[in-house]
């Protein structure tokens, strides 16, 4: 079968590489892709941006496309699966009114508190009504969302009043253009933070394995949110009876929830869980896609074949398979570009690579082009070094093997990613979350 998977990041190049291992499958196309899946066997780029549907739809149709997966959430939540669907393409994710859930943060909270799933508090301001006094009234620290997709920098935790006045009003005057014009006012949760990926149809769902990623820039988790300085795989948090929880106080009535409201939903959920004190599971977001890089050590540990599971889904077969994983621990250390997230410079030739395929695990490109005969950095999070292991401490170990073999001007990443697992797996329990 050909597949085509749309996207150029981490989590495409995971995906990729993953669909090109099935013997299933004799050809992987990406859309657009990046150096490192050009570099992949029975796997080309194709110069089609990842939100450019009409040119997708037509390399689908003129290539007999027969399966494609979609990585990004800009293509989902404008529709991608509708158009696809309606041409006679059989494409994985959710349609453009289910992949609200992730298209608007406002709509999200309403649909969470009317079906009674675990929640931070929370009130939806557009200009017109916006309430200063509110805001003054919320505890400390005060979360302030902007509604739309930002590329994950739409979320600020603001430590004063006077900062969430700051960036309320930012939001609603234009600062991430028509993704602020609603804002999300919120309660600011304590705890662990787990990411719960699912592959779902309808009321099918198969539970993929546990990840926590780190979103902060800085070790410690400090400094400002980024797309994600890196993640493992499995969630030590996360044990039989969280398992059981999460999936019946969230994905359940989520998914009930999605039929009842008119959008069953097929695709990769992603719930953005803050695991409280007491196990409550509240939701922080959904993500109508899979994680970066949350899918770099899922797809490390996944045997099964992902192709026969997206395919299951879209048959309605999804509750006679089960997903085969691989015992051992993933653990993937970002690399990105000095200055990320804000400006960041592109076009550093990256050292090592070669050195790096050499090594044990695997090296997962995002922002990187080829340049002549040399990859340049091409994006702000570059690579993604991900180790396999016995328990995560060796799979750290294995993971910043590979990243201390690659260089390039300005890089920086961070030395602590699955610190708070690592806590877990020596006795020590974490005090709280941030
Ligand atoms: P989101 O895109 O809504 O998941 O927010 C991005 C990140 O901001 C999350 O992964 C959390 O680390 C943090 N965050 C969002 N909402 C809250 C909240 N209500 N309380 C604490 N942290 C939050």
């Amino acid at each position: 079968m050909k597949v085509l998977i749309v996207g150029g990041g981490g989590r495409e190049h995971a995906l990729a590489w993953k669909c090109a291992q099935s013997p299933r499958v004799a050809q992987v196309f990406v859309a657009p892709g990046n150096a490192g899946t050009a570099l992949e066997s029975n796997t080309r780029n194709v110069a089609i941006a990842a939100d450019d549907l009409e040119a997708l739809l037509e390399f689908a149709a003129r290539e007999a496309i027969d399966l494609t997966i979609v990585g990004p959430e800009g293509p989902l939540v404008g529709g991608i699966v509708d158009r696809f669907n309606a041409a006679g393409l059989r494409c994985f994710g959710p349609t453009r009114a289910a992949a609200r859930l992730e298209g608007s943060k406002a709509y999200t909270k309403e649909f969470l508190a009317r079906h009674g799933i675990p929640s931070a508090r929370h009130a939806s301001f557009t200009r017109s009504n916006f309430s200063a006094d509110y805001v003054r009234a919320q505890p400390l620290p005060v979360v302030v969302k902007a509604d739309g997709l930002a590329a994950g920098k739409g979320v600020l935790i603001c430590e004063t009043h006077e900062a969430a006045l700051g960036a309320c009003r930012g939001m609603l005057a234009g600062e991430f253009g028509a993704a602020g014009e609603t804002i999300v006012v919120e309660e600011f949760l304590r705890g662990e933070e787990v990411s719960f990926i699912v592959i779902a149809h309808d009321q099918q769902v198969l539970p993929l394995a546990t990840s926590q990623d780190h979103k902060r820039r800085d070790d410690g988790d400090r400094g400002p949110n980024t797309g994600g300085m890196g993640a493992y795989s499995p969630a030590p948090i996360v044990d039989a009876a969280l398992h059981e929880r999460i999936m019946r106080e969230v994905i359940a009535p989520t998914l009930k929830g999605l039929r009842a409201d008119g959008n069953p939903y097929t695709g990769f959920l992603y719930a953005g869980l803050m695991i409280a004190p007491d196990g409550t599971p509240n939701v922080l977001e959904f993500n109508c896609r899979f994680g970066d890089p949350e899918t770099q050590p899922i797809m490390m540990r996944l045997r099964s074949d992902l192709t026969a599971l997206c395919e299951g889904a879209l048959d309605g077969r999804l509750d006679s398979l089960c997903a085969d994983w691989d015992e051992r621990a993933a653990l993937g250390v970002v690399m990105a570009a000095g200055g990320y997230p804000e400006s960041f410079r592109k076009g550093e030739p990256i050292d090592g690579l070669a050195a790096a395929a050499r090594l044990p695990g695997k090296v997962f490109h995002a922002g990187t082009r080829a340049r002549g005969s040399e990859i340049v950095t091409n994006g702000g999070r570059v690579l993604c070094a991900v180790g396999l292991g016995c328990d995560i401490v060796a799979a750290r170990r294995q993971a910043y093997d590979l990243v201390a073999a690659i260089h390039w001007n300005l890089v920086q990443y961070r030395r602590d990613i699955g610190h708070r697992a690592i806590a877990r797996e020596l006795g020590v329990v974490p005090i709280s979350g941030g």
